[in-house]
């Protein structure tokens, strides 16, 4: 594989802490070799040179809260009875059009049945088809009559359901053991309710202690992990309890809780997915949600609290990470990095800071802290290369016109138009 070499480029390398400056970064094999200040080309014998032309080069972004499985549906049920071929299909569709969106790194945050999100993942890794990296879940695990129950008792095949359900210690252990035995990165739990699912609003906590205490048990015996639906502060706090290491959503959070996330900073992830609670309270009519109906569901509630429990969290410097929930009708795939604008505009992010939620901390919450998510030499070469200054307008990181290139291990995902000179040997 030839040498890459990115030249005049304005470099933001995704710690957080360095304004952009211009340079060329080398890219040779999947790692990324040299960044230099200089805008000569750093122009190895045979390299494949891309004149950026001022554009930014930053770290592929990470999703961390990612279902390739929900199919852009209104409904868990539509989600749910989606014929398992076409399934499959689905997600290696919407695997590759997240890599080409800039997501160089996925967290699988629970797939819609048992082996998608693993099938998917040994596919991308075998190179089978195109995605991110990607951390691979296990069906959300639920109890009865909680968010992820879709099962109809009364009707013919009453087990069928979106998610797992279980009842006491050994439900749980038989349940989170099969996850394991397919292969799956992390175990889903749910905790607590959902207003999408009103016989469960997200202010209930529906998960025993015992049953918590058995899932993570099998988790940590496996070297796996645990993350959690924790919408309502007692499962934030049940989530901290049992070693739960991803927690999504955590809009209701009390002192209690906000102390105990300060004191596990350094091993949590927060990711919150707050695009789908604005998103039904302002652009879910089309698909028969009323600003008043999300209102009576909770919707305004959670939106407020959530706004103010994040903010905490961010100055208590807890890691928030941007992703969630993207799949819905009114939260459509690959506009995921619309979180980053959210994290600015009601969280009170520098847009440095957002930028860093998803290049960092998405190298931290995949588990690769020391090789994944920077513009540094030595780092795995996951790139993209963004027409525009993403911190003047970070809307741009969502749009594919501005996305002009990716790069993952080293590889384009989606090559530049710029058109790349090959500079042989001058000797020649
Ligand atoms: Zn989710």
């Amino acid at each position: 594989m030839a040498d890459v070499v990115f030249t005049n480029v304005r470099i933001l390398d995704g710690t957080g802490q360095n304004n952009p400056y211009t340079g060329s970064v080398l890219v040779r094999d999947n790692r990324i070799r040299q960044v230099g200040r200089s805008t000569a080309p750093i122009a190895p014998g045979s390299a494949a040179v891309i004149d950026g032309a001022g554009a930014t080069l930053m770290p592929g972004m990470c999703e961390a809260h990612t279902h390739f499985s929900w199919n852009d549906a209104a409904t868990l049920a539509a989600i749910q009875t989606m014929p398992l071929e076409e399934h499959v299909l689905w997600c290696a569709k919407v695997a590759k059009r997240y890599l080409q969106a800039g997501f160089t790194s996925c967290v699988g945050a629970a797939c819609a049945k048992p082996r998608l999100d693993v099938v998917i993942r040994n596919a991308i890794n075998a190179g089978q088809i195109p995605g991110p990296r990607y951390l691979a879940a296990s069906q959300e695990i639920t109890v009865l009559g909680a968010l992820g129950d879709e099962t109809l008792p009364h009707l013919p095949f009453p087990e069928f359901s979106f998610g797992v359900n279980v009842s006491g210690a050994d439900e749980m252990r038989k349940a989170v053991r099969l996850f394991l035995k397919y292969g799956v990165d992390s175990i889903k739990l749910n905790l607590s309710g959902d207003n999408f699912t009103p016989q469960s609003p997200a202010e209930t906590t529906w998960m025993l202690d015992e049953e918590v205490a058995a899932a993570m048990r099998e988790v940590k015996i496996r070297g796996k992990r645990g993350v959690a639906h924790a919408r309502s502060s007692e499962s934030v706090k049940q989530a901290l309890r049992h070693g739960i290491e991803l927690i999504y959503h955590a809009s209701f959070v009390d002192e209690e809780a906000l102390d105990m996330l300060e004191a596990k900073k350094d091993e949590v992830f927060v990711a919150p997915g707050i695009a789908i609670l604005y998103a039904m309270l302002y652009e879910a009519e089309p698909w028969g949600v009323t600003h008043a109906m999300a209102c009576d569901m909770g919707y305004q509630i959670e939106w407020d609290a959530a706004c103010v429990s994040l903010a905490k969290m961010h100055k208590r410097g807890i890691r928030v990470l941007p992703g969630g929930d993207y799949g819905f009708a009114f939260t459509p795939h690959c506009q995921n990095a619309r979180d980053l604008e959210f994290f600015v505009k009601y969280l009170g992010f520098t847009p440095m800071e957002a930028i860093r939620c998803t290049t960092l901390y998405g190298g931290q919450v995949m588990k690769r802290p020391d090789d994944l998510g920077l513009v540094k030499e030595g780092y795995l070469a996951d790139l993209m290369l963004v027409d525009g200054d993403p911190l003047a307008n970070l809307s741009i990181l969502r749009d594919p016109k501005r996305i002009l290139a990716v790069m993952k291990d080293g590889v384009f995902a989606k090559a530049p138009e710029i058109a790349a000179r090959r500079q042989w040997e001058r000797a020649a």
